[in-house]
């Protein structure tokens, strides 16, 4: 049985085929430029990689072309093959503290949390639609970024802020990146030979969006990410946690509206604000190199924030088992793991320089004597959404 995973965004739809249950994955890939005069896609079948553009004026055309081409490239024998899709779906506020079958009510629940995440749930709405037009007869699921953290108590999940806020427009803290921080804290448990309920994990999902998660016995106890994934660390774009106050602060020297303050907090903070070179940690280590000051510092107060993060998480927790890196940076950044770390020193922490150099591949990182054992593990969200999907058709 075959099963896609998909994740789309405003202007993309990524995919992932998988053949269930084994999981071995057929194809996948990306379309781009949703919407805008040219789209192109990128289309990925064992190691044959396939690139084009063609006109996406909406996501159905994308989903459209997937299909057609997973039958021309003889991926499937007959789309019934494919009997079930798994949506990644950002927000799921409160309603949703697991995956779910797609459903009327789910879409009207889904369109109602909409507001809480105006740039992502309308777009993974439309990927729900193409789908459901274009593969009528398979089951539709959607898996949601905030359903991991439903688990956080009161004590972590509430603002201080007047309680009717809470009552009456459900303020408080979400999280997100759940289906990662799943994945991950599930894998430490097995590289530490213990079963989730009996181990304690940060996980470190640093990409250009970023947050951290404490997971205490296989439950997720607290996250850096709030009622938005602006929260927390300093990101790609992102400023992360900041004085509230700022933002009429600004809005009162520049004259200009909240919205196009906050506008400024998540597009053109983070690496891209501090350095004024870019969002890309890439390029931010290649200037660092030569020297520049401000691409050091983007980079420094993302480290500290992380670092100072997880500290927290280690009071909270009592003590933890493991710390793992993962996406975009924790992958493939041993900068960044090495900084972080050695911010941790107080608590034993140390990391390993040699084994430390890799990148994108599962390791254990931590030095000889490390109190807490620190990992890499490439994350695979896609998996987590296909293995979901499966359980609502086997
Ligand atoms: P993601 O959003 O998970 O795709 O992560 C994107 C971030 O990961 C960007 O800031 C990239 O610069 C960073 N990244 C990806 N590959 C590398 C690499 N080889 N070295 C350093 N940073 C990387």
């Amino acid at each position: 049985m075959k099963i896609i995973s998909v994740n789309a965004g405003s202007s993309s739809l990524k995919f992932r085929l998988f053949d269930m249950p084994q999981g071995n994955v057929l194809c996948e890939g990306v379309y781009e430029r949703i919407t805008q005069p040219i789209g192109s896609f990128k289309f990925t079948i064992q190691d044959q990689t396939a690139k084009g553009e063609l006109a996406l004026p909406t996501h159905a055309e994308a989903v459209d072309d997937l299909l057609a081409r997973l039958l021309s490239e003889r991926v499937v024998a007959s789309l019934s093959e494919i009997q079930g899709v798994g949506h990644r779906v950002v927000h799921g506020g409160e309603t949703f503290s697991t995956s779910v079958e797609i459903t009327a009510d789910v879409l009207k629940a889904i369109q109602r949390v909409s507001d809480l995440a105006p740039l992502h749930n309308p777009a993974n709405l439309m990927g729900i639609e193409s789908f459901t037009n274009a593969l009528p007869q398979a089951k539709q699921v959607a898996v949601f970024d905030t359903a991991f953290h439903q688990t956080m108590n009161e004590e972590a999940f509430m603002y201080a802020t007047p309680y009717e806020w809470y009552e009456q427009f459900k303020v408080r803290k979400y999280g997100f990146h759940g289906t990662s921080h799943l994945f991950v804290s599930q894998r430490a448990a097995e590289l530490l030979g213990k079963r989730p309920d009996e181990v304690n994990v940060i996980v470190a999902h640093i990409g250009n969006g970023a947050s951290l998660c404490a997971v205490e016995k296989g439950k997720s106890v607290e996250t850096s990410m709030g009622l938005t994934p602006l929260a927390g660390l300093p990101m790609g774009t992102r400023s992360g946690d900041l004085d509230p106050a700022i933002i009429q602060y600004i809005a009162n020297k520049e004259q200009r509206s909240l919205d196009d303050v906050i506008n400024d907090l998540n597009k053109k903070s983070g690496f891209i604000g501090v350095s004024g070179i870019s969002s890309d940690n890439r390029d931010l280590e290649v200037a660092a190199e030569a020297g520049n000051h401000r691409a050091t510092l983007a980079m420094t107060l993302q480290n500290k924030a992380i670092a100072d993060t997880m500290a927290q998480y280690i009071a909270y927790m009592k003590g933890v088992d493991a710390i793992c890196f993962t996406a975009g940076l924790g992958e493939n950044s041993p900068r960044l793991r090495k900084e972080v770390i050695e911010r941790l020193a107080y608590f034993g922490a140390t990391i390993n320089q040699e084994a430390n150099l890799a990148r994108g591949v599962e390791m254990d990182i931590s030095g000889p004597n490390s109190s807490i054992k620190v990992y890499l593990i490439p994350t695979n969200e896609e998996w987590v959404i296909a293995k979901d999907t499966y359980q609502f058709i086997s």
